[in-house]
């Protein structure tokens, strides 16, 4: 049977089954062949790899996924892909389909019943709706995932892979870099598409890291920090601090904090790198200690 990433193929399914595309759960399909096997190249996929793909669509990805891992467990929210998908992927023996919402599922739980011991990858073309939280969950919980490779709106994939000083530069850039090294693999244009979305596109390598780049004492507290400091973009760090409910300093806190850093008081957050952020962290930290809050 011909692959689903030839658009005839998947405007036939679409008449076959009526389907009815549900904007609200992102549903732009990819029919792009040569998007695809791009993919695939940077997700470095092996017999030896056990694949987990958030939101198969009608299974376009899913077959060429496939053919490459040793096992794809492929999560999908919508109940009428469910009988599509069945019949789409019928003849990959490899393939679990999971009916649920990625957000609510034990994906511990369900990668340690189902990898028999196969490193996992993530590869997938995310929801955009959801693209942060599916990607910061898979991030910060302890689940055993060597990289995440997926198509994102190309706003938030430049959002990733910012350092200091660009416009883009923000806690999401701080909280990807922690946890993994980003690299963009490719653009991708909305005819590669159906529908075709009003955004660009982009396809992100994640590549988590074993330990993160920077140590840090309390990894909670420097992403409070974080937030507090681009919570209110245009101010200076000492008044997001200052000003931020989340976190039990004042202004003459950070004030002192990055005197001992040699910053000036008027520094704005997005100025700052990670390594800058956990030593302000820690010396907050040594703050609270010394004076028993
Ligand atoms: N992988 C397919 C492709 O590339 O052609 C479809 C990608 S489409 C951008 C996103 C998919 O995620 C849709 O199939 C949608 O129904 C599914 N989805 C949306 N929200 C979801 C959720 N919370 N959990 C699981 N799947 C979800």
């Amino acid at each position: 049977m011909e692959k689903l990433s030839n658009p005839q193929v998947t405007i036939d399914t679409i008449k076959k089954y009526g389907f009815d595309f549900q904007k609200k759960y992102g549903q732009n399909f990819l029919v792009d062949a040569h998007v695809l096997n791009k993919i695939m190249d940077a997700a470095e996929l092996t017999p030896e790899d056990c694949v987990l793909e958030i939101g198969p669509g009608f299974g376009t990805m899913t077959q060429y996924l496939a053919e490459r891992a040793g096992k794809v467990l492929a999560v999908e929210i919508d109940d009428s892909l469910i009988p599509i998908l069945n019949e789409t992927l019928q003849e990959y023996e490899n393939v679990k389909i999971i009916h649920g919402d990625i957000l609510k599922l034990d994906i511990q739980r369900l990668i340690i019943n189902e990898n028999a011991g196969m490193p996992v990858k993530v590869v997938a073309n995310l929801p955009y709706y959801i693209t942060t939280p599916i990607i910061m969950g898979l991030l910060e919980q302890n689940i055993p995932i060597s990289s995440i490779t997926v198509m994102v709106q190309k706003e938030v994939a430049d959002r990733m892979q910012s350092g200091p000083g660009s416009k883009d530069y923000g806690a999401l850039s701080l909280a990807i870099q922690y946890y993994s090294m980003p690299y963009i693999v490719a653009n991708v244009p909305p005819n590669c598409f159906i529908p075709r979305p009003t955004v660009g596109s982009c396809v992100i390598r994640l590549t988590r890291y074993d330990t993160p780049p920077v140590s840090v004492q309390d990894e909670k507290l420097m992403f409070k920090l974080i937030r507090a400091s681009f919570n209110q973009r245009r101010k200076t760090l000492v008044n997001g601090i200052g000003n931020a409910a989340e976190v039990p300093y004042t202004k003459e806190d950070a004030v002192s904090a990055l005197k001992t850093m040699g910053l000036s008081p008027t520094v704005r957050g997005e100025t700052l790198t990670l390594e800058q952020f956990a030593e302000l962290s820690d010396i907050l930290a040594d703050f609270v200690t010394e004076t028993v809050r």
